[in-house]
C-alpha cells in the first residue's frame, strides 16, 4: 500500500541552526506511531514539516502519494489530508463550540450549513461534548476545549492525525479525558503521529515509538521493547 506518510533525507533548518537532519521515517495507513525526544530535539518540527506548516530545506516528503513538492495544488492536498492539534487548543473565543465545528467545512469544503452541523454534531458525539456544542471556549474545561478542537479536525475528515503535545498545556486531571478521546480515534484505526511526553499512552496506542536527539531519529522500536529494557 501507498505509504501514509514518507519522509526521506529530511533536513531543516532555521537560519544557520540545522533543526533536522536526515530525517527517513515511513508511516502505514493506520498505523500509530508516537514521537519522543528532549525538548528542542525537533518533534515539533518533523510534524509541522509533515503539513507544511514548515517547509522543510532538503529531502522528500509525500502524504498518501502526494508529494510536498511545494506547488499550491500539492500543498493544499496534504493540508486536506491531515488534521492536526496543537499543544493550545486555537479555538475562536467569540465562536460557539458547534460554530468553530463548521466553519472549515462550510469554507474549505463547500458544505451547506446543516450537512456541515450534521457533521459537527456527530464528530462532538465522538469526542463526548455534543451536550456543549452551544456554549462558548471559555465555558468549557482546558480538556474539553481540547477535545474539540480534536473533533474539530476531524471535521474535515483527515487521513491523517498530527498531535504536538496535545496534553502538555492542561492541567493534570484533564489529560486523561484528552489521551481517552486520542485513544478512541486509534480504536477507529486513525493513522496518528503523537509528539507527547505520556508513556502511558505511547506503550497502550503506539505501534512504534520514534525517538529523536538534536534533530535526528536515533532509535524506533514498537513500545514494549522502547520502554520495558533493563
Ligand atoms: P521539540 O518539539 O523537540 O521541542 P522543536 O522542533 O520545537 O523541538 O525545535 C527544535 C529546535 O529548533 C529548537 O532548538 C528550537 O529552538 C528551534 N526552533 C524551532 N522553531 C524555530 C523557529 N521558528 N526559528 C528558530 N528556531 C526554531
Ligand atoms: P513546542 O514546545 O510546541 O515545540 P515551542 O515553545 O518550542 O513549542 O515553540 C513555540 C513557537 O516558537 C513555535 O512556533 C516555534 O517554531 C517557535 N520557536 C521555537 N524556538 C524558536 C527559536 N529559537 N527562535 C524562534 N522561534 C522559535
Amino acid at each position: 500500500p501507498i505509504p501514509a506518510v514518507r519522509m526521506a533525507a529530511v533536513y531543516k533548518y532555521y537560519g544557520e541552526f540545522r533543526a533536522l537532519t536526515n530525517v527517513n521515517m515511513v508511516v502505514s495507513p493506520g498505523e500509530r506511531v508516537v514521537v519522543c525526544g528532549p525538548s528542542g530535539s525537533g518533534k515539533s518540527t518533523l510534524i509541522r514539516c509533515i503539513n507544511h506548516i514548515e517547509k522543510r530545506d532538503d529531502g522528500m516528503i509525500s502524504v498518501n502519494g502526494t508529494d510536498l513538492n511545494g506547488t499550491r495544488a500539492n500543498i493544499a492536498k496534504v493540508r486536506s489530508l491531515t488534521g492536526m492539534v496543537f499543544q493550545g487548543f486555537n479555538l475562536f473565543p467569540h465562536m460557539t463550540i458547534l460554530e468553530n465545528c463548521v466553519l472549515a467545512p462550510m469554507s474549505s469544503l463547500g458544505l451547506g450549513r446543516p450537512e456541515a452541523e450534521a457533521r459537527a454534531m456527530a464528530y462532538l458525539e465522538k469526542v463526548r461534548i455534543a451536550e456543549q456544542a452551544h456554549k462558548y471556549p471559555i465555558q468549557l474545561s482546558g480538556g474539553q476545549q481540547q477535545r474539540v478542537a480534536i473533533a474539530r479536525s476531524l471535521c474535515m475528515e483527515p487521513e491523517i492525525m498530527l498531535f504536538d503535545e496535545p496534553t502538555s498545556a492542561l492541567d493534570p486531571e484533564m489529560v486523561k479525558e484528552v489521551l481517552e478521546t486520542m485513544e478512541t480515534l486509534a480504536k477507529d484505526g486513525m493513522t496518528m503521529i503523537c509528539v507527547t511526553h505520556e508513556i502511558g499512552f505511547a506503550r497502550q496506542v503506539a505501534d512504534r515509538v520514534v525517538f529523536m536527539d538534536r534533530g535526528e531519529i536515533i532509535e524506533e522500536a514498537p513500545p514494549a521493547e522502547f520502554f520495558d529494557r533493563p
